[in-house]
């Protein structure tokens, strides 16, 4: 529980990124370029974007998603500031839980690590039931990724069927 909190060495962690407002594309560009040019953090794969059909408050745009594997030194309490700062620059505001966003950074995966702050939950709680997750993280991850505390990234995809989901042209 400590450890990702003073500096660890190399970590692998996935990024899930998601967006509904003012051109969810160019804003997942954006925020990819941003994270890229973190420093102690370098990208090691991205994956295709997906549309997904929204959950939470109705009546909101559908969701642009994708998920970004990076390498970093940084602690995962330290990435989390840094990609919140990330969200803040591109105008995220917080009015309803899962309301429309510009920009949604989540924490999938901190290597093997399991990490339950208050502020941190990692693996991300909520991911192996989502599609617009499991499905871009399975493109760019080792086909026997395991997620900790839960089990092989392939029983969870075929546990969660790829509905509401489209992968966009590249
Ligand atoms: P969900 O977490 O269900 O995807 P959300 O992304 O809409 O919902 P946010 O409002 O973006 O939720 O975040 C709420 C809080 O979740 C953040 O302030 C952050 O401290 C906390 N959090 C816990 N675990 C993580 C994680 N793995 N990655 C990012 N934020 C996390
Ligand atoms: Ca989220
Ligand atoms: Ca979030």
């Amino acid at each position: 529980m400590n450890k990702p909190i003073v500096n660890p060495g190399q970590w692998d962690a996935y990024i899930g990124l998601g967006g509904n407002l003012q051109d969810p594309v160019a804003q997942l560009r954006l925020a990819r370029a941003k994270i890229n040019a973190l420093e102690h953090v370098r990208e090691r794969g991205f994956s295709p974007f997906y549309r997904s059909a929204p959950f939470g408050p109705p009546g909101q745009p559908d969701y642009v998603n994708a998920v970004a594997h990076v390498r970093t030194s940084l602690s995962a309490l330290q990435l989390l500031y840094a990609l919140q700062q990330i969200e803040n620059s591109q105008g995220r505001e917080r009015h309803q839980r899962w309301g429309a966003r510009t920009l949604d950074l989540d924490i999938l995966l901190f290597g093997a690590e399991s990490i339950n702050l208050p502020e941190l939950k990692i693996p991300h709680p909520e991911m192996t039931r989502r599609a617009f997750v499991l499905y871009p993280l399975a493109d760019i991850a080792a086909p026997d990724l395991t997620i900790p505390g839960v089990g092989a990234l392939s029983d969870c995809l075929a546990a969660c069927p790829p509905q509401g989901i489209w992968k966009l042209p590249e």
